[in-house]
């Protein structure tokens, strides 16, 4: 078994600010919460490897996508490090047998989802793929599924937890926190939090092989909302983009990873606008 890790910091225990997360400006609560952050995508590590995975590789998807703390990880890991990606938060996974997201968070517009969002708020208001709204872990989920990796495992808040099983019920979950709206959260400590995701990781990799893959069925047809209607008059522009509504445009492809790399251009050349 070789294990895909994509983790983020949001939904990591405690966190209930972008202070805590921002690496760019760093706030005096950002290296504790970095920390945190990297003990939770360890103690996965460990439950999966107790669970039977051999392999492990781990994207660091938050923010500037540095931020793991390397040297408190195991040493035969592997780590995809730093941003601009062109697959962003699920690049490199080809070839992986199962998946994980740790530390992920709810969709733009979510109630009571801490620090919510999908990709750049900025820029995406609203990701439809044919009718579903998605959030990342939906659009995720889908490129690892088109590579026939199923999602097994996902930690955050309670809603970005029971939003992932909505969608994908065989995945397993550690709730680390319940939000309170977008900005507080009534979390379990650290500790706590690594001690349950231990014990669950180990869970989901030994209850692997009743996953099942997440696909859309092409024509795929992804439709965005951006948050200013001049992202929409210049996403419009891109050849394939049509117009849909004041600050909508829809793209259709039969191939996820062409319309995964559309998305990513929108969030990308939106926030220039
Ligand atoms: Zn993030």
């Amino acid at each position: 078994m070789r294990l895909y890790l994509s983790s983020d910091m949001e939904g990591v225990a405690g966190v209930c600010a972008w202070e805590q997360v921002d690496a760019r400006t760093p706030h005096a609560e950002y290296p504790l919460f970095r920390r945190y952050y990297t003990q939770e995508v360890a103690a996965a590590i460990e439950g999966a490897r107790a669970g039977g995975a051999r392999e492990v590789l781990v994207n660091d998807s938050h923010g500037p996508m540095r931020n793991l703390l390397l040297d408190e990880l195991p040493s035969d890991v592997r780590v995809i490090f730093g941003n601009r990606k062109p697959f962003s938060m699920v690049q490199g996974a080809e070839g992986c047998d199962g998946a994980f997201f740790v530390g992920y968070h709810g969709a733009i517009g979510d109630e009571n989802a801490v620090l919510c969002h999908t990709y750049t708020p900025s820029v995406i208001y609203e990701l439809r793929l044919n009718g579903v709204r998605c959030s990342e872990a939906t659009i995720n989920a889908a490129l690892l599924g088109y590579y026939g990796i199923p999602l097994l495992y996902v930690t955050g808040d309670r809603t970005t937890v029971e939003g992932v099983q909505a969608q994908m019920p065989w995945v397993r979950g550690t709730i680390v926190k319940e939000s309170i709206g977008n900005f507080s959260a009534d979390s379990i400590s650290p500790r706590a939090a690594q001690a349950a995701i231990r014990r669950d990781a180990r869970e989901a990799i030994a209850h692997a092989g009743a996953a099942r893959l997440f696909t859309f069925e092409p024509p795929i047809a992804m439709e965005i909302a951006l948050a200013k209607v001049e992202q929409a008059d210049y996403v419009a522009l891109i050849p394939g983009f049509e117009r849909i509504g004041e600050r909508s445009v829809r793209f259709v492809d039969q191939d996820f990873p062409t319309i995964f790399k559309a998305f990513c251009a929108v969030f990308r050349l939106g926030a220039l606008a």
